[in-house]
């Protein structure tokens, strides 16, 4: 192929996402990253498997690319499509969330400090206590961010992150993401604020748009939405964060297969069309569930009973598809409960379009010591709904079961 051609398909590329840059979020699901093919005009870009790219003189590629872990072409449209749904200017995507977390604390070197949440993801606590503080000598903090001016009087001249995830997992806390952007930076603007977004995937909430560093999502939850990938991503705004990040990347390798990738992007297709009904489902579930005898405590920020209600109404567009409650009832009768649902499947996991059902207590928080998991209130009754697409009427119905049958005993 002739380098003047090469050229031509190039700039057809870059300016393919251009059209969409003003347009809404469901119209760029649909479109970014996602320009026909130039030659034979599929409306869908070819996967390509290629792990290296044939050149025109010895360090002249053909295009961008020259070989997979560096660069691929259909890992490419999906970092474009991402941060237009995220409002970065860079994106990348890694081969499960926990390697984003990994490639993103190797920006750290030992004895700097990390400010963390103190009920961050089950796998992200296991890897900063048992992996990066011990092998790397990363130092992190755990505690509650529901009074950031408390949290600011433990930053030093050694922090240098702050991690969290809003919503937090299972009881639904709620960062006030801009109060924190203000205050850290008040203290030092070096200070590299990641946020874990995964709870409300860029449809219900975009932590970059409040001035936050970095944001970070499990891809295997929303953003693929049919439990049938892993998979991690990150995005900035900062060029000097993405050139670190992006070295960071290619020279663990920590990469997704590109067909994975294009599985991520056929989930994007509906990710307004998903959270939407996941929104509004959920909504409904946790009304329902407050009108229910059996249920001592609702936890959901769309709640006005909720004292997160306020701060999650300003930052987030929906209130996300997590529901957790506490049953009046010991671990037998929690037990029953969960395992009579019918509609729900047991299982870990979320956003996807089936709706799961969660004992943290015994499942996801196992690992978490059980005084600590007292402290967060995940008692023996405590239950996580993650809610699908489906009827809400059938959802409900299946609840409805489920407590009868607890009436009986
Ligand atoms: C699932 C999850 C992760 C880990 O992502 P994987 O894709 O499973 O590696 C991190 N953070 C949160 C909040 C998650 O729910």
């Amino acid at each position: 192929m002739e380098k003047e051609q090469n050229q031509t398909i190039i700039e057809y590329i870059q300016k393919h996402d251009k059209k969409y840059e003003k347009c809404g979020f469901s119209t760029k699901c649909c479109h970014i990253g996602q320009e026909p093919d130039y030659v034979t005009g599929a409306v869908n870009p070819a996967i390509q498997l290629s792990s290296t790219f044939a050149q025109h003189e010895p360090g002249v590629p053909y295009g961008p690319y020259d070989y997979s872990r560096a660069g691929n072409p259909t890992r490419s449209n999906l970092e474009r499509l991402i941060s237009g749904l995220e409002s970065a200017k860079h994106s990348l995507v890694w081969s499960s969330g926990m390697a984003t977390m990994m490639g993103i604390i190797h920006l750290l070197k030992t004895g700097d400090e990390v400010i963390c949440i103190e009920d961050v993801y089950g796998g992200t606590q296991r890897y900063f206590k048992k992996i990066s503080s011990i092998q790397q000598g990363i130092v992190f903090k755990f505690m509650s961010f529901d009074d950031i001016e408390e949290v600011k009087k433990s930053y030093n001249e050694n922090t240098k992150m702050i991690w969290l995830e809003s919503p937090t997992n299972p009881t639904l806390k709620t960062v006030d993401l801009e109060e924190l952007v203000k205050i850290t930076r008040s203290y030092r603007s070096d200070i590299i604020i990641v946020v874990d977004n995964t709870f409300m995937s860029p449809y219900n909430c975009r932590p970059l748009e409040y001035g936050v560093d970095i944001v970070v999502e499990s891809a295997t939850k929303y953003i693929g939405g049919h439990s049938d990938l892993i998979m991690g991503m990150t995005s900035t705004n900062s060029n000097d964060l993405q050139d670190k990040l992006y070295f960071i990347h290619k020279s663990i390798g920590a990469v997704p297969a590109p067909f994975d990738c294009y599985m991520a992007i056929r989930g994007i297709k509906t990710l307004s069309l998903r959270v939407e009904r996941q929104n509004s489902n959920s909504m409904k579930i946790a009304q329902y569930l407050e009108t229910q005898p059996h249920v001592e405590k609702v936890f959901y920020p769309g709640l006005e009973s909720s004292p997160y209600h306020k701060i999650a109404k300003k930052q987030q567009k929906g209130f996300g598809g997590i529901v957790s409650f506490v049953l009046k009832g010991d671990l037998n009768q929690t037990k029953k409960f969960i395992s009579s649902l019918k509609i729900f499947t047991l299982a870990e996991s979320l956003g996807s379009v089936e709706s799961l059902v969660n004992h943290p207590g015994l499942m996801t928080h196992m690992s978490v010591p059980e005084d600590v998991r007292k402290y967060l209130g995940i008692g023996d009754g405590f239950i996580r709904l993650a809610i699908g697409i489906e009827e809400i009427e059938d959802l409900i119905e299946d609840l409805e079961n489920a407590f009868k049958g607890l009436e009986i005993n």
